[in-house]
């Protein structure tokens, strides 16, 4: 099972929204998905139209419960996806972690003892570069960054990136960056484009070519508890969705050899 971590601490960058459906993206390709929500405040989970009812076993249970990793997911309504979905106990994960002597590695523990015959996992982060995220990252074999094509774009990335060295460093070397993608792009604006062409201009071929327009559907689509790619195919949201899908595939391991990041030093 190959292992995508979709992280940035800012909030409201698009991580949700890219796991929702890059995951359906993925699984309409004929891959099995397993989408791990690991943010206190479940948006993916609901985003999928997962109820409170259905959140018996949830992520929680994975980190500081004893549950593995088939027994908390559950099916969601796309096929071929699969989520462990989140509640809010998992708000008090990050201080109920500390206590653990293997805290870091919680989820990586879980992942290995898998049974289950996924092809790709795709792990929605919190807004913050807690215990959560490093669990995530520890776990991870590659990093999907969304990036709001905003003024401050940039700012904050350095410390993510930081942080993926500290991780590869002490617990995680194999870890590399899958790609980052622009979200919320919008082409009547200005400042989008002066801000993609700076972001590509100091992270290089790390950047996927494909961008995720800025489109009402997209965030229509999760108050229907469902994907965009389901609520509204051919909205342009949904097709740049596919595209990175197919971009990302073609980025993994057993596809083609992934371009290398030309430096973060800029960052
Ligand atoms: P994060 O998970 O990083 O906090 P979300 O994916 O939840 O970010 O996105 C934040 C908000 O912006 C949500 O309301 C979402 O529906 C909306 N949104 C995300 N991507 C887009 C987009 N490309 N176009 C329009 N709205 C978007
Ligand atoms: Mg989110």
């Amino acid at each position: 099972m190959n292992c995508i971590t979709i992280a940035n601490q800012k909030g409201g960058v698009g991580k949700t929204t890219t796991a929702i459906n890059l995951g359906t993206a993925l699984a309409a390709t004929g891959m099995k998905v397993l989408l791990l929500d690991l943010d206190p405040q479940g948006n993916a989970s609901t985003g999928l139209g997962i109820s409170r009812a259905d959140r018996a076993r949830s992520s929680y249970d994975l980190l500081v419960g004893d549950a593995t990793l088939d027994e908390a997911t559950i099916p969601t309504k796309v096929p071929r996806l699969d989520i462990i979905p989140a509640t809010v106990d998992l708000s008090g994960a990050e201080i109920e972690l500390v206590e653990f002597e293997e805290r870091t590695h919680r989820l990586d523990k879980a992942i290995r003892r898998a049974e289950g015959d996924w092809d790709v996992m795709l792990i929605d982060c919190p807004p913050s570069l807690g215990l959560l995220t490093m669990n995530a990252m520890v776990a991870a074999d590659s990093l999907l960054v969304p990036l709001q094509c905003e003024f401050f774009a940039l700012e904050g990335l350095s410390q993510l990136l930081n942080t993926v060295e500290r991780i590869r460093t002490r617990f995680n070397p194999g870890l590399s960056i899958l790609g980052v993608a622009l979200t919320m792009y919008d082409r009547r604006n200005r400042l989008t484009e002066q801000v993609s062409d700076d972001v590509r201009a100091v992270l290089g071929r790390v950047v996927f070519d494909t961008v995720i327009p800025r489109n009402v559907r997209l965030s229509e689509a999760p108050s229907h508890g469902l994907p965009a790619l389901i609520y509204d195919h051919r909205c342009p949201g949904s097709e740049a969705y596919i595209a990175l899908a197919r971009e990302l595939i073609a980025r993994l391991p057993d596809h083609a050899p992934q371009p290398a990041p030309r430096s973060a030093r800029a960052a």
